[in-house]
């Protein structure tokens, strides 16, 4: 099969958080099942830092309401593990210093970027001539590449045939704009209403894809039920509700080569689940970094991730005082919310001895941190994969999730009987409350203590996993024969 895979960033290039990942994996490992695939990205300021050669192949321009917008496509020198990589270039949109906000906030013209974007990834592919069989579009930015495919290009030859799907890595962004905004689509006007890309009064982009793509797909089994109740579907759990029958849930891979302890250039040694010697080694190299005591020796548990809400850092902030009681010690990594970094600067100058936080986005520092801990915490109000808790399986560092979306899914609770029979691969609670935390939190400190060996059990049981891609991209061929079938019949 053909598949054009359109990502708003693509790792190495750009990355804000785990679509990047994702976006700089998966279509390697559809590769290496013999599928020819072509990943479009934006060619941000970073992204031509990464690739400044990348060669021109095509150029043209796209409609963004009353103006025709340049486009040039480039080829990257650097393929993602067998597939190929084009980026879109229009300085004006994407020559900027962050990929989606500045200093000072959300870009303004979002809405302008990323219908330029969809539209501009439709015109190239069909510039490169070799037909396509699927448009695989990620989150909304990319949601009106199906939106136009059946809208605008239903009888067009070159995409009458094409199938897509559409993955939703987090259904609270949802690209929504006011209903000024909507002549920039250059969609008719009766598209505006609330079965399709109306919402509430505002245009939404996502909610377009939600009804348009051949096929749905979120980033986890447990995610693609949670979003179509009302708890967990921001205001889209009807939508999603009216296409049941066509959402489905992958969970996402973890790039083995990236994040793997016995090779990794980010650590001070090397490790893995036969001989882990190393680990303390990183354990030592990561309390030195963190100016945490070296010799301390309660369990280092880690915290990374975007410092927002959903990832958990508010409840992390209300526990942090019984925290700090506990025999351990805390590393936080993140950026984002500056309310939320002020909260946990506070408590670090308040425990100095046990808790220190980095606010910056540091890959290298991520590597430390997920093999130097003990423990990984991840208390997401909701999760549709998570990345951070795969790698740490991968490092031998327990974690210790609320158990919902894709964590619930991908860790095995330290029950007595997943004890037991060997199963168990961390810690998770269910209530979403302080107390939820902490009860997990002394769960795996009274096993570290108390049972080391079935904490290394505990470790190499996360080790021997494995959460790769293959699995997974099978998964995802499955799904683009499902939208293609459903295209077919569409164009008869
Ligand atoms: P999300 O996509 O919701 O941000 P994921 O767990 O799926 O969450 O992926 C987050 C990715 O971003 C992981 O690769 C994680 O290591 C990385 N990451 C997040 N924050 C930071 C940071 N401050 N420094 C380095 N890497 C980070």
């Amino acid at each position: 099969m053909h598949i054009v895979y359109a990502s708003s960033e693509a790792a190495p290039f750009s990355k804000t958080g785990g679509l990047g990942d994702v976006a700089g994996s998966l279509p390697g490992a559809l590769a290496a099942l013999g599928h020819e695939v072509d990943v479009f990205t934006p060619y941000y300021r970073c992204a031509r830092k990464v690739d400044p050669k990348a060669e021109k192949v095509a150029d043209g321009a796209v409609p963004v309401g009353t103006e025709m917008a340049p486009w040039v496509l480039r080829r990257s020198s650097l393929a993602i593990q067998g597939a190929s990589c084009y980026f879109i270039e229009h300085d004006g949109y994407f020559d900027r210093e962050g990929l989606y906000s500045d200093a000072r906030g959300d870009y303004s013209d979002s809405c302008s970027r990323f219908i330029f974007f969809s539209r501009a990834v439709l015109a190239a592919s069909q510039a490169l001539e070799r037909p396509v069989d699927v448009f695989h579009a990620n989150d909304w930015q990319c949601a009106l590449i199906p939106v136009y495919l059946k809208l605008s290009l239903s009888e067009h030859p070159f995409f009458h045939s094409a199938a897509s799907l559409f993955t939703i890595h987090n259904l609270a962004y949802q690209g929504l704009f006011w209903h000024w905004d909507w002549p920039l689509l250059n969609l008719p006007w009766r598209h505006f209403n609330w079965k399709e890309l109306e919402f509430h009064g505002k245009l939404n982009l996502l909610k377009g894809a939600l009804v348009h793509a051949d096929a749905l797909n979120t980033v986890s089994p447990a995610y693609a039920r949670e979003i179509q109740t009302a708890e967990h579907g921001c205001g889209l759990d009807g939508a999603l509700g009216d296409r049941a029958e066509d959402l489905f849930g992958v969970v996402n891979g973890i790039d083995p080569q990236a994040w793997n302890p016995r090779s990794d250039p980010h650590l001070p040694a090397a490790y893995d689940a036969e001989d882990l010697a190393g680990k303390a080694a990183c354990r030592e190299a990561l309390l030195k970094r963190f100016k945490l005591p070296a010799d301390a020796s309660g369990a280092v548990v880690g915290i990374v991730g975007r410092l927002v809400e959903q990832k958990g850092f508010d409840l992390v902030a209300q526990a942090l005082d019984e925290l700090a009681r506990r025999n351990l010690l805390l590393v936080v990594l993140g950026t984002g919310d500056p309310r939320l970094q002020e909260r946990l600067e506070k408590a670090a100058r308040r425990h100095g001895e046990r808790i220190a936080a980095a606010f910056a986005f540091d890959n290298g520092l991520a590597h430390l941190l997920t093999a130097g801990s003990d423990a990984l915490l991840m208390p997401s109000r909701f999760e549709p994969c998570g990345l951070n808790q795969l790698y740490a399986l991968r490092y031998g560092t327990v974690p210790i999730v609320h158990a919902v979306g894709g964590l619930g899914d991908t860790v095995t609770d330290a029950t007595e009987a997943a004890l037991a029979d060997g199963t168990a691969t961390g810690f998770a609670f269910q209530e979403f409350t302080p107390q939820g935390l902490l009860g997990a939190v002394d769960r795996a400190l009274a096993l570290r203590q108390g049972d080391p060996a079935a904490w290394t059990r505990l470790q190499r049981t996360g080790m021997g996993q494995d959460w790769s891609w293959p699995r997974s991209a099978e998964r995802y061929v499955e799904l683009y024969e499902r939208a293609k079938r459903k295209a077919a019949l569409r164009s008869v």
